[in-house]
């Protein structure tokens, strides 16, 4: 059988990023995308800071918001507002997790939708059922973005996702649904998960467990997208038994390169429609 195709999700977000810078240029528009944390999580400053970085590769102007663990709801209520009701503010994003007095859903719902950057507001997310215009998550839009660069088309597919989080599971189901793929969800209650990714054209891992997706989870010529992010022996790994996989797939993401890269240009493009004031579906 031949190697599978490396879905260099690194290489394709290098082109987009310049395509974007140039578009953002004749635009004449200068997208400004302010992000808000809260606390001392590492993980998060750094995403953050990769943030800033392609934001300022891209031509949009980004401002870090950081508060200690102690803010209280209320205060950070208020600097949402303030941050909606700015009109040289086209993007919102507020980095998870949140401290857990702060009840994230208040928060995020406080987003005004047209500048939910993230797509998690409720309102994105029920378009995104309705598969109507509006912001999708970064994460499982990158995604798709990726297959169809590689020319994967989700429709008339058996697609299952592993994982059922409101950031990726869910979404990246609903994406794939919406692409006419047949969409399983399996998560920490599914029993023998096997059978399932057995009889699957793509598997989506989103569960955070690393060399979860194993060679005998998977038959010739899947196609297999590791969302996860694991450290190991103070290695990066995702959910995927890489070197096994690689060998039965058809195609499949590497840890790192594959769908993190994917996550940061989607931002920076939802980003750029928010300031276009357009919140397009494209896939
Ligand atoms: P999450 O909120 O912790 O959700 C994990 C999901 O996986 C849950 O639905 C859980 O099931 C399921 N799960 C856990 N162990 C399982 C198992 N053994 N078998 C089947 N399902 C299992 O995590 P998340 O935010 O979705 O993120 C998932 C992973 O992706 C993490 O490693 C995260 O760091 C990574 N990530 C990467 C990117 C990127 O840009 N590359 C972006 C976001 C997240 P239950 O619901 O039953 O608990």
């Amino acid at each position: 059988m031949s190697p599978a195709t490396i879905l260099n999700g690194k290489m394709l977000s290098e082109k987009r990023l310049d395509l974007l810078h140039d578009e953002i240029e004749k635009s004449g528009i200068t997208p400004c995308l302010v992000t808000v944390i809260v606390g001392e999580d590492r993980a998060s400053q750094m995403y953050v800071r990769m943030k800033h970085t392609a934001c300022e590769r891209v031509g949009i102007e980004s401002e870090g918001l950081e508060y200690s663990a102690a803010i209280t709801e209320a205060d950070l209520l208020n600097t949402i507002q303030r941050l909606n009701q700015d009109p040289d503010i086209h993007g919102i994003l507020v980095q998870l997790p949140l401290p857990e007095h702060i009840n994230t859903g208040h928060i995020l719902r406080a987003v005004a939708p047209e500048k939910d950057v993230d797509g998690f507001h409720p309102v994105n997310l029920g378009l995104l059922l309705e598969n109507e215009p509006g912001f999708r998550p970064c994460t499982p839009l990158g995604i798709m973005t990726l297959l169809a660069e590689y020319g994967i088309d989700p429709a008339k597919k058996r697609a299952v996702v592993i994982g059922r989080s409101t950031d990726v599971g869910k979404p990246i189901a609903a994406l794939l649904l919406n692409a006419d793929a047949t969409v399983t969800i399996c998560h920490s209650k599914t029993e023998n998960i096997n059978a399932y990714t057995k009889e699957a054209d793509i598997i989506v891992s989103a569960a955070g467990r690393p060399h979860m997706v194993r060679a005998d989870m998977i038959s010739p010529g899947c196609v297999v997208i590791d969302v996860g992010i694991n450290h190991v022996d103070g290695k990066l790994c995702g959910d995927v038994d890489f070197d096994e996989v690689s060998k039965i797939a058809s195609a499949i993401t590497p840890v790192p390169g594959g769908v993190g890269p994917m996550t940061i240009v989607t931002l920076m493009e939802n980003t750029f429609k928010a300031a276009l004031n357009i919140s397009c579906k494209h896939v």
